[in-house]
């Protein structure tokens, strides 16, 4: 493995509780990074894991249950990694929700609670992150987007609503920061075997009145030329090579790790 050269580095990773953000909480963790995980669950549980991580690692790792459509507890959020770390290095904007409907029966609040926490939460947290990246001179800003940031699917017109702003709106931030030593990208994943993706295969199932491992077969690994769920390992490592000084020059990049989905 590489010296990733993050050692002392401070991150937040915002819905780190789960799925990809805690796995890459862990990947950073593992690098020297100190992290700041959000995102809601069992608080026993949440507590258990973060010191567990602090415990192997040997990095501080801190909790805070930001609600991601809240801007102030966002605000909040960012501003007391800074405070508790002395400084802010990595953004890592991931907390995300997934609905499953077609659009003329799409549940509202479903509506805009997608865009709330996939998309609009990403805007509060880069907002606050950008003073104190910039008067470091360097940091890093990554964004958790999709295959759907890129191309759509029929039933996730919210998601893939959100996925695609998120990508349009780290491109404007790379613009704005370019200058700055302070980089904006967006990973773009395929299917990642998640408890979002296993709530998707119920609702897929539903929507469409087939079962379960045809929706697998038919739906979900169906865009996927591959044929296989991306694993964790593949995301750490585009995280650890945009957050390094090696990835200095990519910035405003919708980057796919998705099997050859958006290549179709
Ligand atoms: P997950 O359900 O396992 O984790 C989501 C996290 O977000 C959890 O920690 C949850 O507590 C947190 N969260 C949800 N609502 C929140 C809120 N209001 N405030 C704070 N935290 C909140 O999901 P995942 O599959 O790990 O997805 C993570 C990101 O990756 C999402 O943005 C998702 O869209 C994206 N993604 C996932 C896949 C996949 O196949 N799993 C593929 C492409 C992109």
């Amino acid at each position: 493995m590489p010296d990733y050269g993050l050692k002392g580095h401070a991150a937040v990773i915002t819905g780190s509780t789960s799925g990809i953000g805690q796995a890459m909480a862990h990947a950073l963790a593992a690098e020297g990074v100190n992290v700041l995980l959000n995102g809601f669950g069992d608080p026993a549980r949440i507590e258990a894991d973060r010191a567990a991580l602090e415990a192997e690692t040997g990095v501080r790792v801190l909790y805070h249950g930001a609600d991601m459509t809240k801007p102030d507890q966002i605000a909040d959020m960012v501003g007391s990694a800074h405070r508790e770390f002395g400084r802010l290095d990595i953004l890592l904007n991931n907390a995300g929700i997934q609905h499953v409907a077609p659009i003329e029966e799409f549940p509202v609040e479903k509506w805009d609670a997608i865009i709330a926490i996939n998309l609009t939460s990403a805007f509060h947290a880069t907002r606050a992150a950008i003073p104190l990246m910039k008067a470091q001179g360097r940091g890093r800003i990554v964004n958790l987007a999709s295959a759907h940031g890129l191309v759509a699917s029929p039933f996730k017109s919210a998601y893939v609503a959100a996925k695609h702003g998120i990508v349009g709106f780290t491109k404007s931030a790379a613009l704005e920061l370019a200058r700055s030593g302070v980089t904006a990208n967006a990973i773009c994943p395929g299917y990642v075997k998640t408890p979002l993706v296993e709530a998707q295969i119920a609702d897929q199932a539903k929507a469409r009145g087939i079962p379960e491992d045809r929706v697998v077969e038919e739906v979900i690994l169906a865009a996927q030329p591959n044929k296989s769920f991306v694993e964790y390992e593949h995301l750490a490592g585009l995280l650890l090579y945009l957050v390094s000084d090696m990835g200095a020059s990519t910035t405003g990049a919708a980057l796919s790790v998705d099997g050859g989905w958006t290549a179709a």
